[in-house]
């Protein structure tokens, strides 16, 4: 796992981080002290481990083997291109193997080169980052090492591990195999528990939306956990072997790559909503499925208010952020069904499956409301915005996303036009057409 940006944390940001810099002291004074205690932590391992580790020159060259099929992987991914934010990669294939094979200070070392060269050859991340996330893999590879090499104290790299026979390495045994499966699971652990603290730390008033505990993340790594296993056994058995397994592994990290290059493709990268093109493929099927089931559906088309007043007052930065907030705030206030996305500049597009007249106005007034309640802080002050929204229903103003996205445009026209902060339907084909303006929302259509 590769933290080379985080949504959420970039909210926090004091100054605007470029790639390279290293920026650690604009964060806040606990992710320092996190990050450089973990870095002071592995180099006092680092040097009590140079000073205890007997050096074997069949251990060095598994590790630079370990190291250059890592590297191998790495231009791979350089090649495809890696998206922002939490990366999943699946460099943990070469980790599990350099802790169960070798003495526990190769896990300190040898994630330098490697993330020398992602930071060099494949995205240049703040720097700050990408030491720390080569500091957690060094950590959690350095304790899961220590723990299987006290449960598994034989040889484990023999001379003739790389001549083709493993005889005799404690890993190839029923118990060298059960502490294996242990020691991996205590290294992704170990290395989620340090990145969801770091984040944690970061964003503390946001910790639901740390995505390093959902059952997409627990899935990949099992898968990491397992691979890095088949690759452990098969180099315990021969270092020739890499040969063989370094084909299909570069297999599986390119489709974990691809799958989250294309979520990416799908995402707007300033508020992580859909962006414009994916929402218009997903509400396009949600039409056609409404318009064959009979259900109702509506389309709400949300604009923040003089949006380019608070550019202009407090800078396009803080706009951003305003942004985001405001796509945070909506998107809490939705069914898990209903689809989001930013449709470009400030305006969002809401669609509401199996909302009927009365449920979509009640929601675009609950909208409206959270939005206004949002205080956003600059300098001493808080700053709240407001909303005007568009409401068009399903086959009362148009049969077709064309028709329902003009009819919820002229809807939001009309919100402007009587004073903003207010939501609106269509004039034509509606019955009371007028909904709801801030001060004076009727009962029927107020949100909870
Ligand atoms: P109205 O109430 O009529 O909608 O007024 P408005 O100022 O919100 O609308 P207008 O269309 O005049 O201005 C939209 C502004 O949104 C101008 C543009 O600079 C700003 N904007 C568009 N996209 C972004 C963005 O990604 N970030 C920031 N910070 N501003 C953006
Ligand atoms: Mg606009
Ligand atoms: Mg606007």
């Amino acid at each position: 796992m590769t933290l080379t940006r985080h949504p959420m944390t970039d909210r926090h940001r004091r100054v605007l981080l470029r790639p390279g810099e290293w920026a650690l002291f604009a964060q806040p004074r606990a992710v320092v002290g996190f990050v450089v205690g973990l870095v002071v932590v592995d180099v006092l391992l680092a040097v009590v481990g140079l000073y205890t580790t007997v050096p074997r020159a069949e251990e060095a060259l598994t590790a630079a083997a370990l190291v250059l099929s890592g590297a191998v992987c790495v231009e791979a991914m350089r090649r495809l291109g890696m998206p922002q934010g939490m990366v999943r990669d699946l460099l943990g294939a070469w980790w599990i193997p350099v802790l169960l094979l070798l003495p526990p200070l190769y896990s300190l070392i040898t994630p330098i080169p490697l993330y020398v060269l992602m930071q060099y050859r494949i995205q240049r991340a703040v720097m700050f980052r990408r030491v720390f996330s080569a500091a957690v893999v060094a950590l959690a590879g350095f304790s899961a090492s220590s723990v299987f090499h006290a449960l598994v104290p034989g040889p484990v790299v023999l001379l003739g591990g790389v001549s083709g026979s493993a005889e005799g390495s404690a890993l190839v045994t029923g118990e060298g195999i059960g502490a294996a499966v242990l020691c991996a699971v205590l290294f992704t652990l170990c290395n989620t528990v340090l990145i969801a603290g770091a984040i944690r730390l970061s964003v503390p008033e946001e910790p639901r939306r740390t995505t390093v505990w959902d059952s997409e993340s627990l899935l990949l790594d099992a898968v990491e956990v397992c691979v890095g296993l088949i690759v452990a056994v098969l180099c315990a058995l021969s270092l020739l072997l890499l040969l063989v397994v370094l084909p299909p592994v570069l297999l599986l990290q390119r489709s974990l790559l691809f799958q989250q290059l294309q979520t990416a493709a799908r995402t707007d990268p300033k508020t992580g909503l859909l962006n414009a093109v994916a929402w218009e493929r997903v509400a396009k099927t949600e039409l056609a499925r409404a318009l064959r089931t009979g259900c109702p559906l509506a389309v709400l088309i949300v604009d923040i208010d003089h949006f380019k007043k608070v550019n202009d007052t407090h800078g396009h930065l803080f706009g951003d952020q305003v942004l985001l907030g405001v796509a945070t705030t909506l998107s809490h206030q939705l069914r898990q069904y209903d689809v989001i996305g930013r449709f470009g500049g400030e305006e969002f597009v809401v669609l509401l499956p199996g909302a009927d007249m009365a449920e979509a106005c009640r929601a675009a007034e609950r909208l409206r409301t959270r939005v206004s309640r949002m205080a956003l802080p600059v300098n001493d002050t808080t700053v709240t915005v407001t909303v005007s929204i568009g409401v068009a229903l399903l086959r009362v103003h148009g049969r077709d996303l064309l028709e329902l996205m003009a009819a919820a445009d002229l809807a939001l026209y009309r919100a402007k036009d009587s004073g903003r902060d207010r939501v609106c339907l269509p004039v034509a084909k509606s019955v009371g057409a007028t909904v709801r303006s801030a001060g004076d929302p009727p009962a029927d259509t107020r949100g909870g």
